[in-house]
């Protein structure tokens, strides 16, 4: 037998997604956690072909194989401190979801809401994304409950991460949201995305006043912790 020894494989996209995550901070930390966060799959040619997506509405779910192209850069270690450890304890880089890993590949199950047919081109329109505006997606494939569902353990991450916090708007967030009707999902992708509490681990155990801000869609959305309260206190149209 030949030696398998630095063996490259060349993967090419086949389409990039759109997604409402415009920056890694806040992005939930696994799909389906956000059901509000939607993304469009662009698939690019030839991989937009009608043909490449018949039958796939039958099914409700997808397995989204991608590249982790913002940190595919940094490389990867053996030991990773994961978040659900409380992001001071290390593990495995293989008994984690990590985006610094060899080879960058991620894998998601989401939902599929629709295959989307527009001058003979195919695009996918899923939700519960966890995935970053632009990422290159390199295949996908039907979930298949029979085979993927299965009765399993989940480690140290056995349930979906507590919500403890509680999320407030002020009175001219509301009214703001309320006028951007092409954003019909956007109160609750806010208040779903903030309910995961983004926070640094090491920035939970304070009563201080926090203050953060991130991109969702094209707005800044800025908000301020105190305890187990979340007060989103400024939005603003990039
Ligand atoms: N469900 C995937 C991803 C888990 S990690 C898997 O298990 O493989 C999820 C985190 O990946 C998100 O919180 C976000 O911070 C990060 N992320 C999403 N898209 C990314 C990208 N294109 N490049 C780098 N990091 C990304």
């Amino acid at each position: 037998m030949t030696s398998l020894d630095n063996q490259q494989y060349t993967v090419n996209p086949i389409g990039f997604i759109q997604s409402p995550f415009k920056e890694k901070f806040a992005i939930p930390r696994q799909p389906r956690l956000a059901s509000s966060a939607h993304g469009i799959i662009k698939l690019i040619a030839p991989y937009n072909h009608p043909d490449a997506v018949r039958d796939l509405e039958q099914f409700s779910h997808l397995w989204l194989i991608f590249r982790f192209h913002q940190t595919a850069q940094q490389g990867w270690n053996p030991l990773v401190r994961p978040p659900r450890l409380g992001g001071n304890k290390k593990t495995g880089v293989f008994s984690t979801r990590s985006t610094f890993r060899p080879n960058s590949i991620g894998m998601s199950a989401v939902k599929l809401e629709r295959v989307i047919i527009n001058k003979n081109q195919a695009q996918i329109e899923v939700s519960g994304i966890d995935l970053l505006d632009g990422t290159p997606i390199l295949d996908i494939k039907p979930y298949i409950p029979y085979s993927d569902a299965v009765d399993a353990q989940g480690g140290f991450a056995d349930a979906p991460p507590a919500i403890t916090m509680s999320i407030e708007f002020s009175e001219a967030v509301l009214s703001f949201i309320a006028t951007q009707t092409q954003y019909p999902n956007l109160l609750a992708l806010i208040t779903q995305v903030l309910e995961q509490d983004p926070r640094p681990a090491y920035k939970k155990n304070t009563d201080q006043i926090q203050q953060y801000g991130v991109r969702l869609y094209d707005f800044n959305i800025q908000w301020q912790v105190v305890n187990n309260t979340t007060l989103v206190t400024n939005i603003s149209q990039v």
